[in-house]
């Protein structure tokens, strides 16, 4: 005897057979039986004209927010969906302190088109760790089973506890080899170029949408890499051959605007001093003069916004550890791994990245 039994449909099984005409048997929650169901059963429901199939796993929505005020989750129920996944595309509402709701709302809007003021109204915060939100969601009944991603902007908005933690890596290389600093090139072509860099992003930032930014840059990285990976494989001898003064301008510059945008000008600077065939010490030294000056302005821009309560500067201190552990972890990688596979693994690494990016960012803007 069967708990529930649909009769009447025609089955759409999954397995990619043709349709059939055929019953559904379930006991004790579970399917028992699939076509012919001869047993009786505690509840019949009658599914004639209709198509009985499995549901649907809609791995890709944005149910973050409307999950914690909506039990449904219309209209992919609706839809026949028993399974989704949300947080895609990087946007979400967890981990997020009080503060930046606001922020992250900004996000899912400008991402994903969801009105900021439907959010607004309706999601019930009361949580900031990840873990809280699961908990808050899984308090509520839903229709549907669901599976959230970490979103990966969410996470960036706590970049402020990063940056503070970088002084300590380049503080130290800048204070033992003080004396290497080039400061001429520092003074007078690194700096002056990257924040004037600096300067031209942030006024881009206000005239071009996000996804332009986004595809731009991911297509910058694969040039970049490609090229590297291109002489790293091909090329003879030198494989950081010195390029002219304006290219290394450009670059600086350039190294200036990704920064502006993305807080991660490294590589673009690299390329450009990494060709002034500087001794290790002195290149190692300036760089880190460079992260100095350029994340004071960071931080200070993060105070002014009052981003360092109290909370703030005790999660700074608790993540302190990390930094040495990271040292002695690269250090070792980096005297286990020659030189050559290091370099072919990173610019792999990168490669793949920037081809996300692209197919992200084209696929938001088609
Ligand atoms: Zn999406």
């Amino acid at each position: 005897m069967y708990d529930l039994k649909i009769v009447g449909g025609t089955l759409v099984d999954g397995t990619g057979k043709d349709r059939y005409p055929g019953d559904v048997g379930i006991k004790d929650g579970k399917i028992v039986a699939v076509g012919k169901c001869d047993e009786s059963a505690a509840e019949t429901f009658d599914a004639d004209g209709a198509i009985v199939a499995p549901g649907f796993v809609d791995i890709h929505t944005h149910y973050d927010g409307q999950i914690s005020w909506d039990e449904e989750l219309a209209p992919s129920s609706i839809h026949g969906v028993t399974t989704c996944a949300m947080g895609s595309c990087g946007v979400g509402f967890a981990p997020v302190r009080p503060t930046d709701h606001a922020k992250l709302i900004e996000l899912m809007e400008g991402v994903e088109d969801i009105p900021g003021t439907a959010l607004s109204e309706g999601i019930s915060w009361g949580w900031e760790s990840f873990p809280e939100y699961m908990d808050v969601l899984d308090r509520m009944p839903h229709t549907i089973d669901f599976l959230a991603h970490v979103p990966h902007d969410a996470l960036r908005v706590y970049i402020h506890l990063v940056v503070p933690l970088s002084f300590l890596q380049t503080g130290y290389i800048a204070i033992r080899d003080r004396d290497s600093i080039d400061w001429g090139l520092l003074l007078k072509r690194v700096l002056p170029l990257m924040l004037l860099g600096m300067g031209f992003a942030f006024f881009l930032l206000t005239k071009v949408g996000g996804p332009w930014l986004g595809l731009a840059f991911g297509i910058m990285v694969l040039l970049l890499s490609a090229r590297d990976l291109y002489q790293l494989r091909f090329a003879t001898a030198g494989l950081e051959k010195p390029i002219s003064r304006p290219a290394s301008a450009a670059a600086m510059f350039g190294a200036g605007v990704v920064h502006g945008i993305y807080a991660s000008g490294g590589p673009m600077l690299v390329y450009a001093i990494g060709r002034e065939g500087l001794p290790k010490k002195v290149f190692r030294s300036t760089l880190s003069m460079v992260w100095i000056l350029l994340n004071v302005i960071l931080v200070t821009r993060f105070m002014l916004a009052g981003d360092y309560d109290q909370e703030v500067v005790l999660d700074v201190l608790l993540l302190v550890p990390a930094v040495p552990l990271g040292t002695v972890l690269g250090e070792w990688v980096h005297h286990k791994v020659d030189e050559r596979t290091f370099k072919l693994a990173v610019l792999a690494l990168l490669m793949a990245a920037a081809i996300s990016l692209i197919v992200r960012y084209s696929a938001q803007l088609l």
